[in-house]
């Protein structure tokens, strides 16, 4: 997907781990996703092949209840799907607002039922 910013700059989103980009989950689904996770993992991970039948359908959940977000780093404009998949556009307050509100990576603990940690740019 290209998206021309209102400023004229192109946005592109054509691979993985986009510094522009983000995927929303709205908090009013939230912890539905997490309810619905819990399940796949108590009741659908008993073998072998139910683990990795789950790695797909726990992507697909996570895929399902996000939307996609990106951010123009020229003008720093945000551009969000809506509920309705419409390309909605918000613009900066002001020149001193972030280019980089999507960007940030995320170190994630070794041992279990330990949070991750965001790093931002
Ligand atoms: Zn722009």
């Amino acid at each position: 997907m290209k998206i021309i910013c209102a400023c004229g700059q192109l946005i592109h989103d054509g691979t993985d781990a986009l510094p522009h980009k983000a995927h929303l989950i709205p908090d009013q689904a939230w912890h539905g996703l997490f309810d619905r996770l819990d399940e796949v993992i108590a009741h659908e991970c008993q073998t072998i092949a139910q683990r990795e039948s789950a790695k797909t359908l726990m992507r697909a959940l996570i895929g399902g209840a996000s939307r996609n977000a990106w951010q123009c780093g020229g003008c720093g404009r945000l551009y969000v799907h809506d509920g309705a998949g419409q390309l909605q556009c918000y613009v900066p307050a002001d020149a001193l607002t972030s280019r980089a509100a999507l960007s940030g990576t995320v170190s994630w603990a070794t041992s279990a039922g330990s949070a991750g940690y965001l790093h931002a740019p």
